[in-house]
């Protein structure tokens, strides 16, 4: 069922709601791959009902060549989904989401400000104001994320704490390719030569957090990762940085939990990935 408006996904969720089902939610921007559908495939364990959104964020594209670019492609996402399968398809489109006069936005500091944050201007507070909205349109219960975006979750987690929306953010594992590289829509526009160096992102980052835990420097391990993907052939390393995976300051504790965030540039391509140290 692929539902457009937000009046028509009330009604269905305020029925579901009614017969004390529970909802779980699986926010996505469409072009589907497997590590949408894990999200997807635990919701359906964990929910009664499985709403899967599919919406290309403008608010959340601080480049306008970005969003352009983004790939799309609703029939093959609503054959994946059927696979699950999942309740609803909430597709709407931008004026519904944004309608004229639309003013609000929410807005988030703290975790929301280094790397991607950094990075990407505008670009979490346009994730913040689209959940907050997706999560009020279909009276979640549950709302799925994953790992791959890991300042992403951190960020949704602390957005609900902060406003005490009362759904549970459930963050589920990276799901990669056999050689490594976590799946991502952006992934299709790689060329070949782009496609066959993209996992020595992974494979740095691997090696530096297995330094790290064997008691090398924390700085010499993150530069030989940059060393190793330059020589591989990325053209812009844009970050690589541990941090305390909750708060995602610097952290040089080791006893603390931290995670290893990159973000790099292979022919054109903006890759994110990150694990745990
Ligand atoms: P996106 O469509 O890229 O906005 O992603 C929608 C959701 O799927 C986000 O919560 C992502 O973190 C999650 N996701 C994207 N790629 C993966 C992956 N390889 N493994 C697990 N979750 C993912």
């Amino acid at each position: 069922m692929i539902i457009r408006t937000v009046a028509d996904l009330r009604a269905v969720a305020r029925d579901w709601k009614a017969a004390g089902e529970s909802i779980g939610v699986v926010p996505t921007m469409g072009a589907l791959h497997d590590g949408h559908l894990s999200l997807a495939r635990r919701a359906r364990v964990e929910c009664d009902r499985v709403v899967t959104t599919i919406f290309v964020n403008p608010k959340q594209f601080n480049n306008p060549e970005d969003l352009k670019q983004y790939p799309r492609n609703e029939t093959a996402d609503e054959v994946l989904l059927s696979t699950v399968p999942v309740d609803m398809i909430f597709a709407p489109s931008v004026d519904e989401v944004y309608p004229d006069g639309f003013i609000t936005t929410v807005s988030m500091t703290g975790v929301a400000q280094p790397m991607e944050g950094h990075m990407r201007p505008g670009h979490f507070d346009g994730v913040a104001t689209v959940v907050t909205k997706l999560f009020g349109m279909t009276l979640a219960d549950r709302g799925y994320f994953g790992q791959k975006d890991w300042q992403q979750l951190q960020v949704v987690l602390r957005l609900v704490r902060d406003l005490n929306v009362p759904v549970e953010v459930v963050g589920c594992e990276t799901i990669r390719e056999a050689d490594g590289l976590a799946m991502s829509s952006r992934n299709v526009r790689l060329t070949v030569a782009g496609r066959a160096k993209a996992p020595v992102l992974y494979a740095a980052i691997s090696e530096a957090a297995r330094d790290i835990r064997a008691g090398h420097a924390d700085r010499m391990a993150i530069r030989e990762a940059a060393e190793t993907m330059r020589a591989a052939g990325f053209e812009r390393v844009e970050y690589i940085e541990l941090r305390d995976a909750e708060t995602l300051m610097p952290s040089d504790d080791s006893r603390r939990t931290r995670r290893m965030l990159a973000a790099a540039w292979i022919d054109g391509v903006r890759l994110i990935d990150n694990i745990p140290v």
